[in-house]
């Protein structure tokens, strides 16, 4: 261990313990928006554009992923089985952290513990700067994106360059990814190769948006960087604890020429992404990629432990992350959204997601997933629209690979976000109303008084109205239960 902070129950070890669990801190990284759900939503909506690019894209991974997963006679017990790997992990994850840390450093690498966003910021940019290097090669990675830490190396003035081509098409057009899988989802061709001869140094002009033509747009101007730059910086799907080796799946094979070129990797990772062994890989490759790109396997499944003489990187760290990871875990019903494997299925499937996009929830973490994972780490008060960023419709839960009950942990979390005082009062109200049965019977006379006044338009007055913007109040029944039973 090479830094403090820890995680939870690393007791002894660093300055984060169960029990004192602390959440993501504010105004560094990506976890919070500008403005609340419902204000960036409906502006996102006014964009057709935008909409019908989200269309076509969810539909079309969703009809490649039920496709192959069709395929799968044990499609159930698979995702049974990745949910158990999960619960188990996140039982016991201080242990196997620990196992993973000693498996890591025996193989040659180095681990450092970073307890929030400004910790690992400053690990990783005080190792590049050890290197000497003034520029950095990354594979995607969302734990990067999620503390900020293109702009904090900007900051100290080294270069990152993103190689995976949505994430570059995002860094290009000084843009926000909006999807977890396909971060430029919301641009079609047309303004990907508006991105390119606007912003690609040495672009053919004659570029067309044939995605073949950008492809080997992208790769001409990638080549350079994969051959020249000494560092990399990527995230990882899986960590096994058993061997401490870490793996990165992908579908392009620019994070393959990161992971396998440089001199110096350093590797960002969540706490939660650890599992206890190699067998458990086997659940994981199978469930990943149908759930996502919909494909039967990943082109690209890359391994590494340690350090190999003569092969590949020489210098390997490994960045564990909290940022509040610690505070989700410690919460019963909201850990679960630590099993998340980042397949993007409850994304392609959410009626809400597929209308607004991903900017509209101000994190890094957009859609079903995001409105569970993004208030718990930065604590449900600093997102609190985010819980309510949902019909609860369910289609998440059943699209989840490992089983995350979503709409449960939604719930959940509304409980905890404040509420306004007027709905606050109006709760308490008639709580004590129903608590006290004479008073409910005059309150059900009252309600019903109100029919002799006429059709009364279809929302409640002041300050209630907020209520009813957009949902219906139905008419009072002419019997209630109560005379119907008085009458028999
Ligand atoms: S919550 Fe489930 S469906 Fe959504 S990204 Fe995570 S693993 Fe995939």
């Amino acid at each position: 261990m090479t830094a403090p902070g820890g995680p939870a129950g690393a007791a002894g070890r660093g300055t984060t313990f169960l029990g004192m669990p602390a959440t993501a801190p504010p105004g560094v990284g990506h976890l919070r928006g500008d403005e609340p759900f419902p204000a960036a939503a409906r502006r996102a909506l006014a964009d057709a554009q935008l909409r019908r690019n989200l269309r076509h894209a969810t539909t079309t991974i969703r009809g490649k992923s039920g496709a192959v997963i069709g395929e799968v006679p044990d499609w159930q017990e698979l995702r049974e089985a990745g949910r158990a790997v999960k619960t188990d992990t996140m039982a016991r994850l201080p242990e196997l952290l620990e196992q993973l840390e000693a498996a890591v450093t025996t193989a040659g690498g180095t681990v450092h513990w970073a307890a929030d966003a400004v910790e690992a910021n400053r690990i990783v940019t005080d190792l590049v700067r050890a290197t000497g290097a003034d520029r950095v090669m990354k594979v995607k990675s969302m734990a990067t994106q999620e503390i900020g830490l293109n702009e904090a190396l900007e900051a100290a003035g080294i270069e990152p360059v993103e190689t995976d081509l949505a994430e570059l098409i995002v860094q290009l057009g000084r843009d926000r990814p909006s999807h977890i899988l396909v971060p430029a989802i919301h641009r079609n061709r047309a303004e990907i190769r508006e991105i390119f001869l606007r912003e690609m140094p040495g672009v053919d002009p004659g570029l067309t948006d044939e995605p073949a033509a950008l492809a080997a747009a992208a790769r001409r101007h990638l080549r350079e960087t994969f051959l020249s730059t000494r560092v990399a910086v990527s995230g990882a799907n899986f960590a096994v604890a058993e061997t401490g080796t870490l793996a990165v799946v992908e579908s392009e094979g620019n994070g393959r020429m990161c992971l396998t070129l440089p001199q110096t990797l350093i590797t960002v990772m969540g706490i939660e992404k650890v599992i206890p062994a190699w067998r458990d890989l086997e659940v994981f490759l199978q469930l990943l990629p149908r759930a996502s790109t919909g494909e039967r396997m990943n082109p690209y499944t890359s391994m590494w432990t340690g350090v190999t003489p003569g092969d590949g990187p020489q210098e390997v760290h490994l960045v564990l992350l909290d940022n509040g990871r610690s505070a989700v875990l410690a919460d019963e019903t909201g850990r679960q959204a630590l099993h998340c494997i980042r397949c993007s299925a409850c994304l392609n499937v959410c009626p809400v997601y597929e209308r607004t996009g991903g900017h509209a929830y101000g994190s890094v973490y957009p859609g079903p997933i995001g409105a569970v994972l993004s208030p718990q780490l930065t604590g449900v008060a600093d997102n609190a629209s985010l819980p309510y960023a949902s019909s609860l419709c369910g289609a998440c839960y059943d699209a989840c690979p490992v089983l995350i009950d979503i709409p449960s942990i939604l719930v959940h979390l509304r409980g905890q976000a404040p509420h306004p005082r007027a709905e606050a009062a109006a709760m308490a109200a008639a709580a004590y109303t129903m608590d006290h049965p004479a008073l409910y019977a005059a309150a059900q006379r009252g309600a019903r008084l109100t029919r002799l006044a006429g059709p009364r338009g279809r929302g409640l007055p002041p300050p209630l109205s907020g209520w009813t913007a957009s949902r219906d109040l139905p008419d009072p029944p002419p019997q209630t239960f109560r005379d119907w039973w008085a009458e028999r």
